[in-house]
């Protein structure tokens, strides 16, 4: 991490980045957003299509389902951090390549040491599996896990749950689990 590292020079150092072909296509750089008073970090895949237009974090119909289940659960949405593993948006919302992921995580990493969260959470399989090693999520979800003296907590991604009523009854089980380790 860069000595006296801040929020803002890692913004400015995605919106200027040039490190990976994302670069040639995104509209905005969507590096997260938000509070720290609950030492949360939600962390998704990577932008979409309404993100990539507005520079900001889950603002889609995925977003939405977030930040209703927080808020249901008394965390507000600018008492969390929510970013990506991917900090541009990938073309017509491919999935990241391993070497875009590779060369991106070193913001998210300046993001996880410069914010010090009390737990990551962590949605869906592609930033669990990289982040993790985690093959599926469906054993894992719902609970603490430990790598690297940091706290995680692993859930369906909120885009899985919006045609899938099963999928976002255990989103929002385990995002309450969530909220009640935070008190
Ligand atoms: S995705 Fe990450 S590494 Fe690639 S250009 Fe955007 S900020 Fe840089």
């Amino acid at each position: 991490m860069p000595e006296n590292d801040t929020l803002d020079k890692i913004d400015l150092d995605i919106k200027n980045c040039t490190l990976c072909l994302l670069c040639s296509t995104r509209k905005h750089t969507v590096p997260g957003e938000g509070g720290f008073l609950k030492k949360l970090m939600i962390i998704g895949e990577a932008p979409g299509y309404h993100e990539d237009q507005s520079g900001r974090p889950f603002i889609g119909a995925a977003g939405k389902i977030l930040r209703n289940t927080l808020s249901k659960n008394d965390i507000k949405i600018n008492d969390v951090f929510i970013t990506n593993i991917i900090k541009c948006r990938p073309p017509n919302n491919r999935p990241p390549f391993i070497n875009e992921k590779k060369i991106c995580i070193q913001y998210l990493e300046r993001q996880i040491l410069l914010l010090q969260p009390k737990i990551i959470c962590l949605l869906g399989n592609v930033v669990s599996s990289y982040l993790l090693g985690i093959k599926s999520i469906t054993n894992e979800r719902g609970r603490i896990l430990h790598k690297n003296e940091l706290k995680y907590f692993v859930t369906y991604h909120p885009a899985a749950t919006i045609y899938n009523r099963n999928l976002l009854n255990i989103f929002e089980q385990d995002i309450k689990k969530l909220a009640e380790y935070l008190l």
